[in-house]
């Protein structure tokens, strides 16, 4: 068994397909993403208080405020700009469950599960059903281990899609973490596609211009371009985040590439995370003035990657068959 190294996935000695351009119709598009951590801010506050600016964060829990819930605002900002996009919603087993004494003396696990959320409470069930209704994808954030524990993604999925009321269709490992076998898995599951691979360190197309076919299969992976923390922090040095974002358009647009961003919900939070909106809503302009595609990642893939009934669309063969031999190449790191 080889070793795994990192965020990075390690499956070099799949073949895998890129999907083509003519094979997925619009080119240049713009898939948005959210990993829904954590939508509370609770005790971690305190954490979090310990490190910066005690006054602002004591002053928010002891209010009981929930800057860090922001659905409704994230709707109505892309309502505004016309988009739809994809929540990936996490289920984190409890540190009571699961956590032993040193998982406990380490604060970092204090803001995972101080943080964490219940799927099936009222207010997070509300969320999942109004984004669904509203038009938006709700999709799997594997939780941290899971990638390794096919029982345990398997419950996540059918937990979240007991709330939801269907299937869902694809999602994202929570710190995009992948092991050996996370694609079997999710195929496995029925799931369609998995949007874990990237960076939260560096944005770009590493991984590729397009999403890709593992298994040479309709099981897709889409590849993550840009996560919010890896630029520049548009608070203090809006311009420069901005210029690596138009950057990676540039790039995205000259490639036909499809461009996945993820913006954790709780930097929409002005206060906390000045310049992150005003960014985002940015990017979603550009992008669309340049004529992209711009949606969920679950719309792109039916639109685009699912496979065809081909008794239903003849006229189609032609452009199938042209690429249906699709270049194999390496997944290299
Ligand atoms: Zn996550």
């Amino acid at each position: 068994m080889r070793e795994k190294k990192g965020d990075s996935d390690t499956r070099d000695d799949l073949r895998v397909t890129r999907t083509e351009p003519s094979e997925s119709g619009p080119g240049f598009a713009v898939c948005l993403t959210h990993d829904v951590d954590r939508p509370y801010k609770t005790y971690q506050g305190l954490y979090y208080a310990a490190k910066s600016n005690p006054g602002y964060h004591l002053r928010t829990l002891l209010r009981r405020e929930n800057p860090y819930w922001q659905f409704e605002d994230i709707m109505a900002l892309e309502r505004d700009l016309g988009v739809r996009s994809s929540f990936y919603f996490l289920n984190e087993p409890s540190l009571l469950e699961t956590g032993s004494l040193s998982d406990w003396l380490e604060p970092k696990n204090w803001v995972e599960h101080l943080g964490r959320y219940d799927l099936d409470s009222a207010s997070i069930a509300d969320a999942v059903r109004d984004l669904d209704a509203g038009g938006w994808e709700v999709g799997i954030h594997g939780s941290f281990r899971s990638c390794d524990d096919f029982d345990r993604l398997r419950t996540e999925k059918r937990e979240l899609e007991a709330v939801l009321g269907h299937e869902v269709v694809g999602g994202r490992q929570h710190h995009l973490k992948l092991g050996p076998n996370t694609w079997r898995y999710h195929r496995e599951l029925g799931l369609k596609y998995d949007a874990s691979p990237g960076s939260s360190s560096e944005n770009g197309f590493q991984h590729g211009y397009r999403p890709f076919r593992p298994f040479d299969d309709d099981f897709v992976v889409f590849p993550l371009t840009l996560m919010e923390v890896s630029l520049p922090d548009p608070g203090s040095a809006f311009d420069e985040a901005w210029i690596e974002c138009e950057r990676l358009l540039d790039e995205a647009e000259a490639n036909d590439a499809v461009m996945t961003v993820l913006w954790h919900p709780r930097y929409f939070n002005e206060d906390e995370f000045p310049g992150y909106r005003r960014l985002y809503r940015r990017i979603v302009e550009r992008a669309l003035d340049r004529g992209a595609w711009v949606g969920p990642v679950a719309d792109y893939y039916r639109e685009f990657l699912a496979e065809r009934d081909s008794r239903d669309d003849s006229d189609e063969r032609a452009t199938d068959s042209a690429t249906a031999g699709g270049a194999n190449h390496s997944l290299s790191p």
